[in-house]
Parts: structure tokens; C-alpha cells; sequence
């Protein structure tokens, strides 16, 4: 099966920059989000194809009847209330702002919330507290692990590139992590954010073949971003963040819409029924 997802967040939603990290500042940048949207409703319109939106608590609290438009026709999933990494947080403080997304999202949209995915994919090793908090909020599938190394998160010695049960203090979470192909003995991530941007289509294109074929399962991440070549650069970002930050973003939605031709994607919701979770690999943490 081949998943595709998509961040609900705003242009300015980078996580390693000061200037944007809380929201005391969001409400002043440019609003891009619905034109952004509005372009993913057109290339998966097009393609016929299902997708998990992760979205964002303040996105939904600012922007309601965007998010009720999204659900009204795709599964949607929690990307936390206030874009903050997991271990950033402390353990009450991760719990309040998970609940509370899930709740606004729920009275929101009357779709439930079961699946999340962390901002930055910050959920590691030793983070691994988080999915008690998860389970506790009622999130049954995660899509927060990074099986590489990762600025914010990422778990390099994670695995599978395959849907996986995570074990944890007694906490069985059903997860969808994010594919990888192995060179040279390394995970190497293509299927999404600045990877995808960065990389020739032909490569992707091979890649996702070959993943895909090697475990049933391909996994994407998109956000609104990776696809709006007419969004500002912000001021003061230093040089290496610029690059991955707004490389590629020109080239990116022909080859999202490439990627839908070829390959088949479905939301998170279709793919867990073709599933035999009592077969999956388990990965005790
Ligand atoms: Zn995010």
C-alpha cells in the first residue's frame, strides 16, 4: 500500500527559527494557506487519490472552515496545537497540547481524531514517553518516526520501512513510519518535505518502485510549502536553512503529480484495513 500525507501548516511553520516559533508572531506573516490547499484539492482531484491531512490545532482554531472543507472529504489527523517539538516539552505540557488539537479538531470538524504525526518528526528513542501521552489521548496510529538521522527527531536505527506495532511501557501504537531506501548501509529518506523537492523525479520515481515493491509500502509527507514557489523568504534565516527551506520548491508539484500517475496512494484509514496487524513487526522501545 502506498500512503500519502500532507502537514497542515502555514509557510512560516519552520521549527528551527527563532522569529517563528511561537505563536505570538504567526498572525503577522502572510496568509498562504488556502491558496496552498486549494492547489492539493486540484492534484488530488485530479489523480482520484485519498490522503491523511495532519493538521495543525492553530491552523484549525484560525482557519475553521478550511479545516471543515478538508474533512468534509479526507481523513484528517492531529500535527499537536501549537507546532512545538515533542521533547521541548515536558511531559504535561506535550499531553495539553495533543488533547486539546484533538478536541478542537473533533468539535471542529465531528470527525474523530485518531492518528498524529509529531512536528518534525521530533519523537526519538528516548522520547518514547510520548506514546503513552498518545495512547492516553486516544491516538491509535502514529506517524512521527524518521527512520534517519533528523534535525529535530528521527530514529536512525529504526528498522522497517514497513507499518510496524511500537512497544512501549506496556503501550502497543499502531505505527506508519516514513519510507527509506538503504545506500551504503544507510537509510537515506526521498519520499517527501525537502527530500522530495531536492531530488531528480527519476530517482524518487526508482526509489518508490523499489520500496514499494520491497515492503508493500510506500509512505509520503507533503507539506503546503513543498509546493508554493510564490511564498516570501523570511528574513534572517541563516544560509543552510534558506537552502533547505526553499530549494526545489518550483519543481515540486510536477512532480507530485507525477508521483500520483505512477504510483497508486491511499489515506492511512484505507491502507489499516488491508492490514494484518497481529502479523506485524514489532519494535520494542
Ligand atoms: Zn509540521
Amino acid at each position: 500500500m502506498n500512503i500519502l500525507t500532507f502537514d497542515i501548516e502555514e509557510w512560516f511553520h519552520l521549527l528551527d527559527f527563532d522569529a517563528t516559533r511561537t505563536e505570538s508572531e504567526w498572525g503577522k506573516y502572510e496568509v498562504r494557506i488556502y491558496e496552498n490547499v486549494d492547489r492539493i484539492f486540484r492534484i488530488l482531484d485530479e489523480s482520484n487519490t485519498k490522503a491523511t491531512f495532519f493538521i495543525i490545532g492553530w491552523v484549525a482554531k484560525t482557519y475553521p472552515e478550511l479545516v471543515k472543507k478538508i474533512a468534509a472529504k479526507y481523513q484528517i489527523g492531529s500535527h499537536t496545537m501549537n507546532h512545538q517539538l515533542v521533547w521541548q516539552q515536558s511531559k504535561s505540557e506535550f499531553k495539553e497540547d495533543v488533547t486539546s488539537s484533538i478536541k478542537l479538531l473533533e468539535d471542529i470538524t465531528g470527525q474523530k481524531v485518531e492518528c498524529f504525526r509529531a512536528p518534525g518528526f521530533s519523537v526519538r528513542e528516548k522520547d518514547a514517553w510520548a506514546y503513552e501521552i498518545l495512547s492516553e489521548a486516544g491516538i491509535k496510529y502514529d506517524c512521527s518516526v524518521f527512520p534517519a538521522a533528523h534535525a529535530h527527531g528521527g530514529m536512525p536505527s529504526y528498522p522497517k520501512a514497513a507499518p510496524c506495532v511500537i512497544e512501549y511501557k506496556g503501550v502497543r501504537m499502531k505505527e506508519f513510519p516514513v519510507s527509506f531506501t538503504t545506500v551504503a548501509g544507510k537509510h537515506i529518506i526521498f519520499s517527501g518535505g525537502g527530500y522530495f523537492r531536492l531530488l531528480p523525479y527519476s530517482l524518487i520515481e526508482r526509489w518508490s518502485r523499489e520500496t514499494s515493491l520491497n515492503n508493500g509500502y510506500l509512505l509520503g509527507y507533503i507539506h503546503p510549502r513543498d509546493l508554493d514557489p510564490g511564498q516570501p523568504m523570511l528574513k534572517g534565516l541563516p544560509m543552510a536553512r534558506k537552502i533547505k527551506s526553499y530549494i526545489g520548491l518550483s519543481s515540486a508539484e510536477k512532480k507530485l503529480r507525477c508521483w500520483l500517475k505512477d504510483f497508486q496512494f491511499t489515506d492511512i484509514a484505507t491502507a489499516n484495513k488491508s492490514i494484518e496487524w497481529s502479523q506485524a513487526p514489532v519494535v520494542k522501545l
